[in-house]
């Protein structure tokens, strides 16, 4: 047992050591340092800090989360793998759980699909997507289809490639000179377009699409998207039937359609996978974020067997994929997301997040109401709310004030840990959230907001 003045003295080490070591994501430090947060441990939809004060996980640990922190059933499904081995390569050689999970993948993937490429993150799904994509019209001698198409505000990681098929300004503009060129359709943005209409949104992004495949698809090897809703872009939705339409022009001039289902898979939608809504079938689907239930850094990118099959030949042919990270297919990431998708079937998780994102729906028309929430925008228990300085005429506030970084500041005073994009507020609480933890994530979030 340590002293209470050992454990006083330990945090305070913590906190000097950090600060004098450590550089966190997407965080600027001088902002970290004057409100500094460790996590010492979490259960359920709640994390504690090292001084022992609690939050609600309103972000889902950035996204991940499933079912709250210390799942027993994960808990156990990876010290029990432990009792086999942690990790073998997948480099020549499979390992039994990641075959399971890949059998297991494929029985709810959409149709189109039936091979999986492990990696472990969002951002090494996406290079995957891309590399394959490339390689295949290569390998099948339409060697001129190069590009790629982006979507505006779209987001599919943080490494180079995975920046090139991105588009925000705000993250990718220092490096555009070191991006690869991409062609980049405006998004169908109902709030953001002057029009404020849906249905002009949309035709206008897809015809900007097939002007662009009319003129040059012989150059396209595929365009990426976010699977119906956009996440780190500022969460913004496409409307009802754009990611179908735009299906059938991948069809129309073979373009690969690649999904990015990284934040929107595994129940986070109220489907298993965002392309149900439409019954979407990719070309490649990139997932990960969910995979684990929020424990490990597991990722996949599926694809289908005629791409497959394009790399399938005598080495020779130099077809072979040459891509691979050191753990690809990590026996404990894929015994945790085994664990998971038992998880989903025994709880019923998919149909219960639907009921629960209708819930919150209901809710948060009364934090749509005040005075600076310029627009909510949700997709299952995905959900954006942006600030305005002005709701009638969408004005909004300068950015300088970065008044949304502020409420989050203010929430997590109040217990409630989330975190802004631009002066968006993220509310994406894991599946598992009882009715009751809405309620309260939602009336803490609500509180200040009105409080603007
Ligand atoms: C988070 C995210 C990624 C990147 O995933 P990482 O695991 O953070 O590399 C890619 N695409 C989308 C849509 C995401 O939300």
């Amino acid at each position: 047992m340590q002293t209470a003045q050992e454990d006083k003295l330990n945090i305070e080490q913590l906190y000097e050591l950090g600060n004098k070591h450590m550089w966190l994501p997407f965080t600027q430090m001088k902002d970290y340092e004057e409100n500094p947060l460790i996590i010492a441990s979490g259960e359920g939809v709640k994390v504690k800090d090292v001084h022992g004060n609690e939050y609600l996980d309103a972000y889902s640990s950035l996204w991940l989360n499933v079912h709250g922190h210390r799942k027993k059933e994960i808990d156990e499904a990876i010290k029990k793998q432990l009792d086999s081995i942690a990790h073998s390569t997948l480099l020549g050689a499979m390992n039994i759980p990641s075959i399971k999970l890949a059998a297991r993948l494929i029985e709810i993937a959409p149709r189109s699909l039936s091979r999986v490429f492990y990696s472990d993150s969002g951002a090494t799904s996406v290079e995957i997507a891309i590399k394959m994509a490339y390689q295949y019209w290569q390998n099948e001698g339409f060697t001129k289809k190069t590009k790629f198409v982006a979507l505006n505000n779209g987001y599919h990681g943080d490494t180079v490639g995975a920046m090139s098929v991105g588009s925000i300004d705000l993250y990718h503009r220092v490096y555009s000179k070191l991006l690869f060129a991409s062609y980049t359709i405006p998004f169908p943005s109902t709030y953001h377009h002057p029009s404020g209409d849906a249905e002009i949104a949309k035709q206008e992004s897809l015809q900007a699409v097939r002007e662009l495949f009319k003129e040059k698809s012989d150059e396209i090897a595929g365009i990426f998207v976010e699977s119906i809703m956009q996440g780190a872009g500022g969460m913004n939705l496409m409307p009802p039937g754009y990611l179908k339409e735009l299906e059938k022009l991948c069809r129309e001039f073979d373009v690969f359609l690649i999904v990015d289902e990284v934040a929107t898979g595994f129940g986070r939608t109220g489907k298993m996978f965002a392309v149900e809504h439409e019954e979407v079938q990719p070309d490649i689907m990139t997932i990960a974020k969910g995979i684990t239930g929020g424990y490990l850094p597991i990722a996949a990118t599926l694809t289908s067997e005629r791409i497959y099959n394009a790399f399938y030949a005598d080495y020779s042919e130099m077809k072979t994929f040459f891509h691979g990270h050191s753990y690809t297919g990590n026996q404990l990431g894929c015994a945790a997301a085994l664990a998971n998708l038992d998880l989903f079937e025994n709880e019923n998780l998919v149909e219960e997040a639907a009921k629960k994102a209708d819930y919150v729906q209901e809710k948060l028309k009364q934090v749509a109401a005040l005075p600076h929430v310029g627009d909510v925008r949700q997709l299952g228990l995905i959900c954006g709310i942006e600030l305005a300085e002005n709701k009638a005429t969408k004005k909004p506030f300068p950015a300088e004030k970065r008044t949304a970084y502020q409420a989050t500041l203010r929430m997590r005073e109040k217990g409630l840990l989330t975190r802004p994009l631009g002066d968006v507020i993220v509310f994406m609480p894991p599946l598992a959230a009882t009715y009751h933890e809405l309620d309260e994530m939602i009336s803490i979030m609500k509180d200040v907001i009105q409080e603007i």
